[in-house]
């Protein structure tokens, strides 16, 4: 059976993107988020994606319209996962907060529905213990921003069924992606990698080594990188990435320790791209 009809939890940096993304490629699509004000935010992202697939001729205008207005935006999840196929839960990364929801999907969503977590960093196996259908729960890792990016990482519990991941699998290819699997390990193979290397420019800032510009500027020209690793983390969202470290940190030990600066910085409100200022002033 192929998945035709999606449900994504949470509308924030990733969902919204989750949702265009699959959209765009012709799969039914409903979001659900607790906040109206995300729902509406995602609404207007939504729409000028779609516009700039019209400017690029990628699609006609009736096309992006209509794929545009087939998408369902509700603040109720039951009505927004009761007759899919597939969920994807894209929510803060907060442990307790995703096994509340997979709770209420195994409730709500129709007994075939394949269950996925966008986590950067956690267990897709303790999340699936919430459900009666752990064999039809795994993470699908999307990455920032979802319509230029071109991976998903596939990862799979311990409880994960090889038709789950045959069917994620193809999903992704559904929407253009190309996917790696993944056995589960905590940050499984980018974010376990990525924070690091992040971390590591923060504390090199905290240290007077270089400026943000030139530590980015080193990792682009030297290592060919497309973006530093400080613009990544400011556009990821500090707040998201402290919490991607405090969870690393607790997994895997002491080299994920967060740097105080961006601990200080989540403190201080400033989260980036989104806040306005991160380690850049936008
Ligand atoms: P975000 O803060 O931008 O958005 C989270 C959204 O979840 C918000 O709109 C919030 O209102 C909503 N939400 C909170 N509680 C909810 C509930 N009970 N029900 C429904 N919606 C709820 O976060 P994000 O950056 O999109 O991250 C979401 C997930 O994706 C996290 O697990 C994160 O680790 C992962 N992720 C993030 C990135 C990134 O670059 N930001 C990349 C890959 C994966």
């Amino acid at each position: 059976m192929t998945m035709t009809k999606i449900a994504v939890v949470g509308a924030g940096t990733m969902g919204k993107g989750i949702a265009f993304s699959a959209a765009a490629a012709g799969v039914s699509v409903k979001m659900h988020d607790v906040s109206d004000e995300a729902l509406k935010q995602a609404q207007i992202y939504v729409k000028d994606q779609f516009e700039r697939l019209v400017k690029k001729e990628k699609i006609t205008r009736e096309q992006a319209t209509k794929r545009f207005e087939g998408i369902q935006f509700t603040n109720e999840l039951k009505e927004a996962v009761y007759d899919c196929d597939l969920v994807i839960e894209a929510v803060l990364e907060v442990m307790e907060l995703k096994t509340s929801i997979f709770k209420q999907l195994d409730e709500f969503a129709p007994a075939h529905a394949i269950l996925a977590t966008n986590t950067s960093t956690m267990s897709p196996t303790e999340i699936a213990a919430q459900t009666m259908r752990p064999d039809q729960c795994l993470a699908l890792h999307f990455f920032n921003p979802v319509p230029k990016m071109k991976l998903i990482e596939v990862i799979c519990g311990l409880e994960t069924s090889e038709d789950t991941i045959d069917k994620a699998m193809r999903f992704g290819e559904t929407i253009g992606k190309e996917c790696v699997r993944i056995n589960e390990f905590p940050g499984f193979a980018v974010s376990r990698m990525n924070c690091l290397i992040g971390n590591e420019a923060m504390n090199m800032v905290m240290e007077g080594v270089a400026t943000p510009e030139d530590i980015d500027k080193a990792m682009k020209l030297g290592l060919n990188h497309p973006m530093g690793p400080l613009e990544l983390a400011d556009l990821v969202g500090l707040d998201t990435r402290l919490r991607n470290m405090e969870y690393l940190y607790k997994t895997l030990g002491e080299k994920y320790r967060p740097c105080p600066i961006l601990t200080k910085y989540v403190k201080a409100g400033r989260l980036g791209r989104k806040s306005g200022r991160g380690f850049y002033t936008y």
